[in-house]
Formats: C-alpha cells, structure tokens, sequence
C-alpha cells in the first residue's frame, strides 16, 4: 500500500498564480513542505529582474517535452484554467496525445483527497504494454499547496512514475521548465543504469564514441554538427530532451556533452553525475565552430592530428557559405528559446553590427564563450532581459531589424521597424555548420528592403487607435474610474523599484 501523505496545508487564495501573489504562494509552498524543492528551484533557475513568465505558462515546456516521447503519458494537476490553456497550447502546437488531468476542489485540496486522486489516476494510467513511463506534474496550486508527488510508487509493473513541481512562482520560463523534466528523467535512468542492465537503445552501434546534445534544435542542425564530429571520429548521442525512454541511457553513456542551450542546469548536474564532461557555446560560425571543435575535441581526447584534419575539412566550407552570404544591417536579438546568444554571434561574425542581444534565460558558465565573444565586440548581453529592457533597448539602437517575441515584434512594426519572430523564424531554421552559415542572411536581406513599406503603413495608419477613443457600442469616450491612472502608475513604479533591488 502506498503511503498516504500528511494533510495538506490551507490552500493558497483562490486566483493567486501567475497574475499576482508570487510571493504568497512561495510562502505557502514553503510551509506546505515544499522548501526543498523551491530552494532547488531556485538555485538551479535563478531570478533576474523579471521574475514572473512575460510570455507562456512555463509548465508549457515541461509539458511539451513529456508529450514528445514515445510511450510516455503525461497527468497534469492543477487549476482548470491553467490546465485548459496547456492543454489548447500544446494541441496548437500539434501535440496530438492525451493530456491527462486530476481536477481538484478546496476541500480534496485541504484533505489530501487530491494526492490520492492522483495516485489512482497514476496506478490506473501505468500499464506496461502502453508505457515505459508516467509524468505527473504539479501546477502552481497543487505546489503552493505541497501536494508531495515525491511519495508516488517510483514504479508500478515497470512502468516508472515521474512527478515533478513546475510553478509559474519558481521556474521563471517555459525553456527552463524543459529541464525540469529532462533533469528528472537523466536522474532516473541514471540510477536505473548505475543499479543494473538496461534496454538497449535503438540504433546504437556498440563501440561508437558519441557526444550527446542538449537543446531542441531545428531538426536538420544535429545532422550539420553529426558532420562536424565525423571526422573526428565521433558520433551523435540522442538529444536531450529525449524523443524516448530507452534514448536516455544512450544520452548518458556518451564519451562528453555539448550544453547546445545553455540552461538545461538540472540536466547537467546528472551527466555530471555520470562522469560526463560537459562544453558550452555551439558551433556558429567560422570562429564558434573552431572553438567549439577545439573544446569538444579536448572533452572526448581526440588526437590533435585528427583535430586538425577535421577542422581543415570543415572550416573552408562555413568560411565559403559566410563570404556567399554578407549581413550588411544593424540588427537587436531578443527571444526566450535559450540561443539568442549563438544567433547573435552568427549573425555577428556574417557582417551584421548587433548592438544588444537579451534573453530570458539566465546566465549560466556554457553561455560564457559566446557573452565573452560578444562583449569583445561591443555587445550588450541581458541575461534575463525583461520585455520593457527588450523595447528601450530596440529604441535605443534604431536597428534595421530587430529580432523578438511577439510583444516586441508587434512594438516595432507599430514604429515602422522591421521585426521578426525568433521563435517561429530564426529558430525554424539551421544555425550550425555549413547549412547555418548561409541561413539567416536571405530573411534579413528581405526584411530590412521592406523598411520603406513599414514607414509607408506607419504614414497611413497615423493617429489610429490613439489617444482614447469612444469603441464599438459607446456613444461616449469611456471614462476611467477616478484615481485610476495615478494608482497604477505608482504600482508601476513600485514594481520597477523593486525589481531593481533584485538585480541581473
Ligand atoms: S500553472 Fe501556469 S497558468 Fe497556472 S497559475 Fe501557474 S504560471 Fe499561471
């Protein structure tokens, strides 16, 4: 019989979450047992001067990398409206598998009803012939309010269990989130493979020395850096986070690790773990991937001689692809993805002058070369930018094309600044090796000749949708509540305030 968890603490206030209260429900969290677990949060994903999500709800990216494996069922407990926004996001985004959901009330909340919910749901859920493993994660509410996951069975007829906590309160971005879970799952198969024999995994070939990625990568970029380690006589690992079960033995066995994306912190303690040296930065450029090759050549004991041959061979065909496609324009970077700082040391080295690159991620020691590369040159790196960073940044440098999230991408066309979205067109497209060398100077060629069209539109649309105006149905302009304005604009600044006491 499983063990029955203690009664959970009060609940946190009814519509707390990612709208306000951050505060309060890491203080519940903590005193509903969870300290452990937010200290971890917060050591392995720590805080910049944002520190709520800008964009989605961060369990977006633990959720989407549990929905892309092979035989892995994925139960979400949490708020209904949280699990109705993950839910429709990750069917937007094409996940087509079942989400699983344990919906709770205050009282199975305050009784400890709902860990017993989820335990049957789990025990009904793990069945060997449909899975090899089963995720459950806790939203910000069954969190705060220290629903213990971590006394679920480890394993029920072989199918292991996986509960992991994603709060909006503790894990401040989506892209983080993804390691949340990948570090779970290296964890356990980790100790899995340090108990006893494993399954095999599927296409392994016995002997190869291989160097395993981290970072979901545009799906021909593998292929580009599996070209790039050939002639040193390496092959590729399978990727974290990984397509399938069996894949994470094969990641963990690998001779060194490439910390692609540099945030994947908890999954880098586990190939850690294992013995696993671990090299940061990622192969762009003439330069990148020089230093890339050197470093991964030192972490997997690669002869010099064959080094240089393999450097000789791969070098001259990214130098050509550079030279066949100059970037002549000023141009900002901003996203969430974890790679703005490799896109914006490509786009560098192919002749664009890049005067500011900001990320939400944090700053971690494998994003050290390429910061330091950048900063030579002139560069401002914001770790955790926030958006309102992003945009003074962007007016500040009155780039030709400025790189960004939706808000930012929307903000730049409103002042006649071609724009672009990373997630959906810098990050749908290869970076490394030869393949990334061209990639990315045809869409700033054609975005930066449409500046004239922008200010065109700009000219027409003057003076539309500001200042207030009477909206559909009001005869009236509509009236803002007496004091209004002036209260908001003194949060604001307390806010402000605040979040420069925290700091980068
Ligand atoms: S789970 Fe996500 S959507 Fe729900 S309150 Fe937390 S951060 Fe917001």
């Amino acid at each position: 019989m499983d063990t029955l968890p203690p009664t959970s603490a009060p609940p946190p206030v009814e519509g707390s979450g990612c709208h306000g209260g951050r505060d309060t429900m890491e203080a519940a969290a903590r005193a509903a047992g969870k300290s452990e677990t937010m200290d971890r949060l917060a050591k392995d994903y720590p805080r910049g001067p944002h520190d709520q999500p800008q964009s989605m709800c961060p369990a977006f990216g633990s959720l989407r990398v549990g929905l892309r494996m092979r035989r892995v069922a994925t139960i979400l407990s949490g708020s209904a409206c949280c699990v109705y926004g993950l839910t429709f996001t990750s069917h937007f985004y094409g996940a087509r598998r079942t989400v699983g959901y344990v919906p709770f009330n205050s009282e199975t909340l305050v009784t400890g009803k709902l860990f017993e919910d989820i335990r049957d749901a789990v025990h009904e859920t793990a069945k060997p012939e449909d899975y090899d493993a089963v995720i459950v994660t806790n939203l910000c509410v069954p969190t705060a309010s220290g629903v213990p996951l971590e006394l679920l069975p480890k394993q029920i007829n072989g199918v292991r269990i996986i509960g992991i906590d994603v709060p909006g309160f503790g894990v401040p971005t989506h892209a983080e989130a993804k390691d949340v879970l990948s570090g779970a799952m290296l964890r356990y198969a980790r100790t899995e493979a340090e108990a006893g024999p494993v399954a095999r995994p599927r296409n392994l070939v016995e002997g190869e020395r291989t160097i395993a990625l981290i970072g979901e990568l545009f799906p021909a970029d593998p292929m580009g850096i599996g070209a790039l380690l050939s002639p040193m006589g390496l092959g590729l690992a399978p990727q974290t986070p990984a397509r399938e079960w069996r894949d994470l033995y094969a990641a963990l066995d690998a001779v060194a690790v490439a910390a692609v994306h540099p945030f994947y912190t908890a999954s880098i303690r586990e190939f850690r773990a294992a013995g696993r040296p671990v090299v940061g930065s990622g192969p762009v450029g003439v330069e990148g991937t020089a230093a890339w090759m050197d470093a991964i050549a030192k972490a997997a004991d690669v002869p010099a001689a064959m080094l240089d041959a393999a450097k000789a061979r791969m070098l001259p065909a990214i130098k050509g692809a550079m030279a066949a496609a100059p970037i002549k324009a000023r141009i900002t970077v901003s996203g969430y993805e974890g790679s703005e700082l490799l896109v914006a040391r490509l786009l560098s080295e192919a002749g664009a002058e890049v005067p500011y690159v900001g990320t939400a991620c944090p700053r971690t020691e494998w994003s050290d070369p390429d910061r330091e590369w950048l900063e030579a040159r002139g560069t401002h790196v914001q770790y955790r930018a926030s958006l309102e960073q992003d945009v003074h940044a962007m007016l500040d440098a009155k780039p030709d094309l400025a790189l960004g999230t939706t808000p930012l991408v929307q903000k730049a066309k409103e002042l006649g600044i071609p724009a672009l979205y990373f997630t959906n067109m810098v990050s749908a497209r290869p970076l490394f090796g030869p393949a990334g060398a061209g990639s990315m100077a045809g869409i700033v060629a054609a975005q930066t000749g449409g500046r004239e069209r922008f200010a065109r539109m700009v000219s027409f649309f003057e003076g539309v949708g500001t200042p207030d105006r009477a909206g559909y149905g009001f005869k009236t302009k509509p009236e803002d509540p007496p004091g209004f304005r002036e209260r908001q604009r003194k949060l604001r600044a307390a806010k402000a305030k605040a979040e420069e006491a925290v700091g980068s």
